[in-house]
């Protein structure tokens, strides 16, 4: 095996420039983890929080939680993985590479039929999609939901467990092309975002929508309010618009008893038995049919820089693949 490899290194925070390809030593599995050859990466709008230093990161930072690929190498007191095994994680680090280390603990089988790039397109957003409706609120059937950015990653997969679920399900998006694939992954009402609220209302017979999922956060927090029924839930998932400044919890109590919560990936994989039953049903959904990943763009891994432009520029749909 060679001594070194490719990765991406950010050596100081910054646009997306600063994700530059740099040769790195190869890395080690240490007790409990696995060496994967990784075949896709998943990018992530956590990444671009991240690189710009929103999120702290020490630097230099090689960037990337989602990857999938196979197993090249184990290291001890490993259990339930062999070199061959395919393998996806959404818990992984420094998954822009060539080659990663993934906690055996985090790695998940990928089913016979899933392809690599898919199974680098669902864990993250995929599981993400999951705890939001099952746990962070559960949505019941004939129930109403409002998802921001239907389009996008966690957008197109959760409008299909949604409408899985029986619920009614309102989206918005910038542009016609992702209206007609917010469509598509089943979204009974697509609007744009001016004056979504209003729209809301109108679509709810005055009342409101149950619940809405909001990963664009700082521009369409207030409307997001705005749309919901008495004693409804704001489950506010994302910034990709910039992150929500602190507000008066009275408004809460004017808006009709309403809840926010800030939910995030982490806290909802706590233990294996919650990872296995999530990845279970997100990965079975797909090798069934009955949940299908867009993988709107793919990438070489040396421009991760221009994935991230395009990932913030909203000129993406569904995933964006980085392909070693
Ligand atoms: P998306 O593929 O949804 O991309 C972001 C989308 O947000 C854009 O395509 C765009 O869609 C919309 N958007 C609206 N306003 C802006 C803006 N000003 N700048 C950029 N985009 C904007 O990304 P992901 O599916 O990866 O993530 C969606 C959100 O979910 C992110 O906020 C992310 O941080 C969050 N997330 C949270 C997790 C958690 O556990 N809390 C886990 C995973 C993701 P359009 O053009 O249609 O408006």
């Amino acid at each position: 095996m060679t001594e070194h490899c490719n990765a991406i290194v950010a050596s100081a925070p910054g646009g997306p420039e600063v994700l530059v390809l740099a040769h790195v030593p190869m890395p080690v599995p240490g007790a409990g983890e696995l060496l994967v050859k990784v075949a896709a990466v998943g990018v992530n709008f956590i990444e671009s929080y991240q690189r710009q230093g929103i999120y702290p990161v020490p630097f230099p930072f090689t960037p990337g939680a989602e990857a999938a690929g196979t197993v090249v190498a184990v290291g001890s007191g490993v259990h339930g993985f062999a070199v061959g095994d395919r393998i996806a994680t959404a818990e992984g680090s420094a998954c822009y590479a060539e080659f990663a280390i993934v906690p055996a603990l985090k790695a998940l089988h990928v089913p016979a039929g899933v392809p690599l790039d898919v199974a680098a397109a669902l864990p993250l957003q995929g599981m993400t999609a999951h705890y939001l409706m099952n746990s962070t609120y559960r949505v019941e059937p004939g129930q109403s939901v409002l998802l921001h950015a239907g389009a996008g990653g966690v957008g197109l997969l959760l409008t299909q467990l949604l409408k899985e679920r029986e619920a009614r399900v309102i989206t918005t998006v910038s542009t016609e092309e992702k209206e007609e694939l917010s469509r598509v992954a089943g979204a009974d009402e697509v609007l744009g975002y001016e004056n979504f609220a209003e729209q809301v209302r109108e679509l709810t017979d005055g009342d409101g929508v149950d619940v809405v999922f909001d990963g664009v956060g700082k521009d369409t927090f207030d409307g997001s309010l705005a749309s919901l029924r008495t004693r409804g839930t704001l489950v506010l998932f994302g910034g990709a618009s910039g992150q929500v400044p602190p507000f008066d919890l009275q408004r809460l109590n004017a808006g009709g008893s309403l809840t926010v919560v800030r939910p995030k990936l982490a806290d909802y994989l706590r233990n294996p038995q919650e990872r296995s039953w999530r990845a279970t049903e997100v990965f079975n959904a797909a090798a069934s049919g009955h949940l299908s990943a867009r993988i709107g763009a793919r990438f070489p891994l040396a421009e991760a820089g221009a994935a991230h432009a395009a990932l913030q520029g909203r000129r993406t749909t569904g995933k964006v693949i980085l392909e070693p």
